[in-house]
């Protein structure tokens, strides 16, 4: 049985395919892709689990340690292959940002005395309607008047609102592990630090939140594991997918990935590319009224299906547009005209279903098909009429900047 975490629920929710690719198949991409971003909050947390590790052995660093141990951190794991997406910042930005965050949090609190410190990276193990769910804190502390008090440190450039942090599901979830793992542990407080701008944020859950929380979290747990039995995962875009670690895999990307580092004239000659551009050629031509040109976008259409489908790509990148190519499948019965429509009828009205699709609306009877809900019987007979007929969409709009 998986063991489940707040990060993979949010991967799920962030886009079902990605899930898959880090929890179903477990892919492993080499070099591993690493974003700044996450490389700096690692650094971070290196330093500040540092200052609290040595507290609990009465050590006191001083800045200039802490800042030391950020740096030789940063020189001893910085590699190449760390991807920064926004491109108009430098690893220097990043690095001297994750400074700026060691130094507002060190002169903020030191001299560290408000709580003491019971565990850092603290393991929590929860369970919730049989499901297992597993996390860490960064630091588990608890005050003089006895109150528990749940550390997250984040380097997020973004600043949610109040209300986020009142909702949130990873800190709520850890004070479930929290009370469970310590009698005493009856008030929690969750504390969020907003490192890049030296903010505080705190909230507390009733036991209805926590209880209205477990509840949400099991059914969505019940989604997942539904969608693994179906094998149905797919791509949720977003502005996330810069982050994304698998857009050499993900079909809505890997075109646009694979051709971004092309010298021109080999990206030219990709035949993703041409397909591309000479289709917008032709929208162009069409707006134009130009003649022929009808068929030789069906022609057209007709070898773009069949470069998606042999290259496994929902996106197509040209010269200055992207192709968005959608393959369905859909039932089709045979119609009035066609000779197997006589016993279709008759099949269906000895098994007291014609009311249903009235004189054989061949649409509604593919609906009822696809509802599901009839014997495993008639449906293999009513199969037998059954055509599956692909169907397609080209959407072309224009490249974003930064692809
Ligand atoms: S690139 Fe975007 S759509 Fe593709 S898997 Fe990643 S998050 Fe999902």
């Amino acid at each position: 049985m998986p063991i489940y975490s707040h990060s993979r629920l949010a991967t799920y929710e962030t886009c079902p395919l990605q899930y898959r690719y880090a929890y179903v198949e477990k892919v492993e991409l080499e070099p591993e892709i690493e974003t700044i971003e996450i490389f700096m909050g690692s650094r971070v947390h290196e330093a500040l689990e540092k200052l609290y590790r040595d507290l609990k052995l009465s050590k006191v660093n001083v800045l200039e340690d802490l800042l030391a141990h950020y740096e030789e951190n940063w020189e001893k794991n910085w590699s190449e292959d760390v991807k920064i997406v926004r491109k108009e910042y430098s690893e220097q930005n990043y690095r001297d940002t994750g400074r700026k965050c060691i130094t507002d949090y060190y002169d903020r609190y030191k001299p560290f005395s408000d709580s003491r410190t019971l565990g850092l990276e603290q393991i929590i193990l929860i369970e919730i309607e049989g499901y297992r769910l597993r996390g860490f804190i960064d630091r588990l502390a608890q005050k003089s008047d006895g109150y528990y008090e749940i550390h997250d440190y984040k380097t997020s450039q973004y600043l949610p609102m109040q209300r986020y942090f009142d909702e949130d599901r990873q800190l709520a979830l850890y004070q479930m592990g929290v009370e469970n793992l310590w009698g005493d542990a009856k008030s929690v407080d969750l504390i969020w630090h907003y490192l890049v701008h030296d903010k505080e944020i705190r909230s507390r859950r009733s036991a209805e939140a926590i209880e209205k929380l477990k509840a949400e979290v099991a059914a969505l747990i019940e989604r997942i594991e539904m969608a693994e039995e179906e094998g149905k995962f797919p791509a949720k875009e977003s502005e996330l997918c810069s982050w994304c670690e698998y857009q050499v895999l993900c079909p809505r990307h890997k075109h646009i990935v694979a051709t971004s580092e092309m010298p021109v004239n080999k990206f030219l000659k990709d035949p993703g590319v041409k397909l591309v551009n000479q289709y917008a050629r032709l929208v162009e031509e069409k707006r134009a009224f130009l003649d022929g040109v009808e068929a030789e976008m069906e022609q057209l259409k007709e070898a773009i299906i069949a470069y998606a489908k042999r290259e496994g790509v929902e996106v197509i990148r040209g010269s200055d547009k992207k192709l968005s190519v959608k393959i369905d499948t859909k039932a089709k019965f045979p119609t009035k005209e066609e000779e197997e429509r006589a016993e279709l009828d008759a099949l269906l009205k000895n098994a007291g279903k014609w009311m249903e699709v009235s004189d054989l609306n061949v649409y509604a009877l593919a609906r009822a098909m696809q509802r599901g809900g009839w014997s495993q019987e008639l449906v293999k007979k009513i199969e037998k009429y059954q055509k599956l007929e692909e169907q397609y969409r080209l959407t072309l709009s224009a490249l974003r900047e930064e692809e």
